[in-house]
Parts: structure tokens; sequence; C-alpha cells
């Protein structure tokens, strides 16, 4: 069986082999800078000009010759520049400027000597400090020239890379659509959430969590709804999934007699790269691909399928939406209480982080297993027990893997 860093490679692996085509297949769209939050960059974005444009003061104070500045030294005020205004005229020999934060410095002057360190008399002022050259401002052209690339395609869009679109006036930047995923849940028990269920029914959850989570991760859902436990109808609505980018199924995968997403999938030409994975929850994921759609089937409770979309889905997202697979953000923390746990799998447990002064900790959470998505909303991290050592003392050091909806 594998373990989950070896499956998840796996899917990162097969994903780039169909991920070219698949983008192509779906192509680009100019978005309006509102609206670019989170999607893959698929254009080269330079600058327009010199940044910073002119050399701009990062403090308000003195702009002067540095030469004229020394400790003691004095010099005559012949006036004062903001922030936006046009500034042409030399620095004259023997004379300073007020000059405010962002202002361009007059040509000539090398330094801005901080207002907190000068003292004034009427137009004269004295300065107290040592004054170098080059201090106090950025240079024009030091942060970038003009050509330079600012964004790369395959950069996602967070809010740096909207600021630097926005500062060389880019507002409609060119993004790769993103990619389509088919969610369809699975089980005669499982009923529409604005049905009432039956005493023995149980309301789809996953079909909503999952959309959530593929919302995250910057795919589009497109929900199928559920299939019965049924050849025919699991046909069907597989049918319609496989026209998505990728199809994420829940339930119908363990051992069970009922269990048929992957006999269903395999009599439609699908081939699995994995079906199982030594992780708890989640050991029964399956992934394959069927056609030209990558298809994960995950475990039907609820916890189950969350993790396992969590650790093996978002990497086939990230590659399909044009980016690199993000990195498991994975994080460092002390672990409050022991926990023992089975060996051989890795653990996922629910747990909570804080940050009191001593440090990131970690409290196990109470829960009554993977069906219990009510402890998981006390939660903000899963806690990950490596397979091989189960068994952990309070103020061990542990890894957290935090819930990216809510930390
Ligand atoms: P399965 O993986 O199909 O054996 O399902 C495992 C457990 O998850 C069962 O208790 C199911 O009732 C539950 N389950 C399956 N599908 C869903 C769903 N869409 N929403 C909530 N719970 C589900
Ligand atoms: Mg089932």
């Amino acid at each position: 069986m594998l373990t989950f860093s070896e499956a998840r490679n796996l899917v990162i692996e097969k994903a780039e082999m169909g991920a070219p085509q698949a983008a192509s297949a779906r192509g680009v769209v100019a978005l309006p800078i509102s609206d670019a939050l989170g999607h893959i960059l698929a254009e080269e974005i330079r600058t327009d000009r010199e940044y910073p444009p002119f050399n701009r003061s990062t403090r308000d104070g003195y702009a002067v010759h540095s030469v004229e500045a020394p400790a003691g030294a004095s010099l005559r005020l012949v006036g004062e520049i903001k922030a936006g205004d046009t500034v042409r005229e030399p620095l004259a020999l023997g004379t300073c400027v007020q000059i405010m934060t962002g202002a361009a410095l007059p040509p000539g002057s090398d330094a801005v000597v901080m207002i907190e360190f000068t003292g004034r008399d009427g137009d004269i002022v004295t300065f107290e400090r040592v004054t170098q050259a080059g201090q106090n401002y950025v240079p024009q052209g030091s942060e970038a020239h003009t050509g330079d690339v600012a964004l790369s395609p395959g950069l996602r869009l967070g809010f740096a890379e909207l600021a630097v679109a926005a500062q060389v006036g880019h507002s409609s930047p060119q993004c790769y659509t993103k990619p389509r995923v088919a969610i369809l849940s699975t089980g005669d028990e499982v009923v529409a959430i604005n049905e009432t269920p039956g005493p023995f029914h149980i309301r789809n959850s996953n079909s909503v969590s999952l959309a959530a989570q593929v919302q995250l991760a910057g795919g589009t859902p497109v929900p199928l709804g559920n299939a019965l436990d049924r050849v025919d109808d699991l046909s069907a609505k597989i049918e319609l999934g496989l026209r998505a980018d990728i199809l994420v199924l829940s339930g119908g995968v363990s051992m069970g007699k009922y269990d048929l997403v992957e006999s269903v999938l395999k009599g439609m030409g699908a081939e699995f790269y994995f079906d199982a994975v030594a992780i708890r929850p989640g050991k029964p994921a399956v992934f394959g691909r069927c056609r030209n759609t990558l298809i994960f089937g995950l475990p039907g409770n609820p916890v189950s399928t969350m993790v396992t979309f969590h650790l093996f889905v978002i990497p086939a997202i990230d590659i399909l939406a044009g980016a690199p697979p993000r990195p498991l953000p994975v994080l460092e923390a002390t672990l409050a209480e022991p926990i023992k746990e089975k060996p051989g799998l890795t653990h996922f447990l629910p747990a909570r982080l804080s940050w009191p002064d001593s440090g990131p900790q970690v409290h196990v959470l109470r829960w009554q297993g993977s069906g219990d998505i009510a402890a998981l909303t006390q939660s903000n991290c899963f806690l990950v027990v490596p397979a091989d050592h189960p068994d952990i003392s309070a103020g061990d050091k542990v890894s957290v893997l935090p819930r990216a909806d809510v930390l």
C-alpha cells in the first residue's frame, strides 16, 4: 500500500502528463482584476516604466547633498516637496528642502535626513547625526527596469501579484479558465439536502463540502447530485462526469457488496493508479483516469472525503489549473496531550492549533470517527500522526496540516 506522500506524488505525475492537453482545451480568458483573485496567470506581464519611477523618499525629512550634512552641520531650507509634486529643479549647494514620504528627491540630492534627527531655527536646519549617501530613499529603477518581467505565466494571482498587475497598469490579466471538477456522491441512503430524509437516510453533505473544497482549491465545481448503488445509475452519471477535467466521487469504494464505483469505472475503460493509501481516515481512496478525465473515488465517510480531497485532489487541480502543485502546508507545533494510534497508517486527527506565548500548540479533539463532522467544526487543522511513530508524548513536536478554509 502506498504512503500518502507516494500517493500524492503519483497524482502529481499523472496529472502533469495530461495537463497541457487539458489546459489548451479550456483556454484563456481576460478577467477584470477585481475578479482575478486565485486564478492562474496565462500571460507574461512586463513593467511599463522604471520602478520606482523617480528617486522616492521613504521618510519625512530633508533632502540634502550628503557631504554637506555631517553631524552638527546646518543648511538653509529653501522649499518643500510633497508626494505627487513635479520636481525638476536641482538642489542648490548649501541648501536643503523639506521632503515627504513618497515624494521625488530633487536632482543632485543623494540623501534624506529624517526629521526626527534634525533641529530647526527659522529657515536653518541643523543635522544631529552622520548623513550617508543613499540613505532613506529608493533609487529610480532599483525595483524593476522598463520591460522587465513582472509576472510570469503559471503564477497564482494572490494579493501581491494583483497589486503588481495594478502597479504596471494591467487591469485585465489573461488567466487560464479554471479546471472543471465534477462532483458525484453515491449511496442508496443519500438524499438531497432539501429533501426530508427517511429514518435511515442521510443528507448529502459530501457534495456540499466537496464543492467548497473545489472552489477553495481553484476549480469550478460541477455538481452532479447522487448516484444510487446500481450499475445503471452510476454509469449514466459517471458518463456525465467524464465531460469534466476531474471527476470526484464520494462513497462506494470500500469492500462492501454495493461498493461498485471501481468496477463500474473499470467497465467504462478506466485505469487505476492506486486503490488504497496507508492513511486513516481515507484508506480506500482510489485514483485513476478514464478517457481524458482524472478520477478520484473518495471514501464516503465525510471526514475521509475531506481529508483525501485535501491530500490528493488539490495537487491535481493545481496542475490542471496551469500552476505547479502547492506543497502540503504542514506546520510544526507542540502536542498538548499524549496520543497513541495504531501503527502502519498515517493518521489525520481533527485538532485545534493555538498560539500561546510559548509557541504553536495543538490539542487533539474528541471525535467519534470519520463520520463526525460536528467535531470537525471545532477544529482548525489535522494533526498528522506518522505511520512509524504513532505513540507521541505531550510536549513533543508534531506536524499539523491547517484547514485551508478556516486557518
Ligand atoms: P461508503 O464509503 O459509501 O461506504 O460510505 C461510508 C459512510 O459515509 C456511510 O455511513 C455513508 O452513509 C456516509 N456517506 C456516504 N456518502 C455520503 C454523503 N454524500 N454525504 C454524507 N455522508 C455520506
Ligand atoms: Mg456507500
